[in-house]
């Protein structure tokens, strides 16, 4: 590091020091929490299923200090936030998912406008420092190449259309036999990973994994056949038997 990359390193600490995303109080900048917030995670990891029956991993259910940091990273410019919680995605990941070696991890796409809209993709944001503390490469693996409503607006049943078809390939030959491991900030239905995960799918990638910060616990919009939240809010060995 150059003296002015120390000098410009350390002013930006000083001026950003890092925070806890839970109660955003300063902390280590080699911290991933304060001293208090971690004390009240829960005690295991969060496993269901996307559309199409893929796993997905999660810390954090979708409510209180967990919610708010994600949308705090998602809505309101916290990018900061997105290595500490990035950290307890890798935790959720090395739970549930332990048996998997991935090659891969990847995000799920925002259409080019809109991540100039917001000036930043927080799926990407994640999956970049997860893949840095995982020490593995992070790869753009899938284009978002239709634009649709946003999952959240949008009701029901037509969330499952809503995300059908905007997504597609950008090299299947690198994918091809690959572990991928598809990052996104919550899962709600879980139709917006599945239906990434069905693409990677049919590029030939050899095993699909998912995992989030959050996940919603919304039973009623997942269609029968398409995967199941019955594995929600169980611990990883009894979520693995379904
Ligand atoms: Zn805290």
């Amino acid at each position: 590091m150059s003296i002015f990359s120390k000098l410009f390193h350390f002013s930006a600490v000083s001026v950003f020091p890092s925070r806890c995303p839970y109660c955003d109080k300063v902390i280590d900048d080699s911290d991933y929490a304060c001293k208090i917030c971690p004390r009240n995670f829960p005690g295991f990891c969060y496993s269901r299923y996307t559309a199409g029956g893929f796993l997905c991993a999660a810390p954090f259910p979708y409510s209180g200090v967990y919610a708010k940091a994600v949308k705090a990273l998602k809505f309101h410019n916290r990018g900061d936030y997105a290595r500490p919680l990035a950290a307890q995605l890798v935790r959720a990941v090395s739970e549930i998912h332990g048996d998997v070696r991935f090659d891969y991890v990847t995000c799920v796409p925002m259409h080019r406008k809109d991540k100039r809209n917001r000036g930043y993709n927080q799926a990407e944001l994640l999956a970049r420092e997860c893949a840095a503390l995982m020490r593995l490469t992070y790869l753009d693996t899938l284009e978002k190449f239709k634009r649709n409503q946003p999952q959240h607006k949008t009701g029901g049943r037509d969330r499952e259309k809503n995300v059908y078809g905007v997504y597609r390939l950008i090299d299947e030959d690198i994918i091809k036999d690959k572990n991928v491991l598809i990052i996104d900030d919550i899962i709600t239905t879980g139709n917006t990973l599945g239906e990434c995960a069905r693409i990677l799918s049919n590029g030939k990638c050899a095993e699909i994994r998912c995992a989030v910060v959050c996940s919603a616990d919304r039973n009623k919009f997942i269609a029968p056949g398409q995967g199941s939240d019955s594995a929600c809010r169980k611990g990883p060995a009894q979520a693995q038997k379904q």
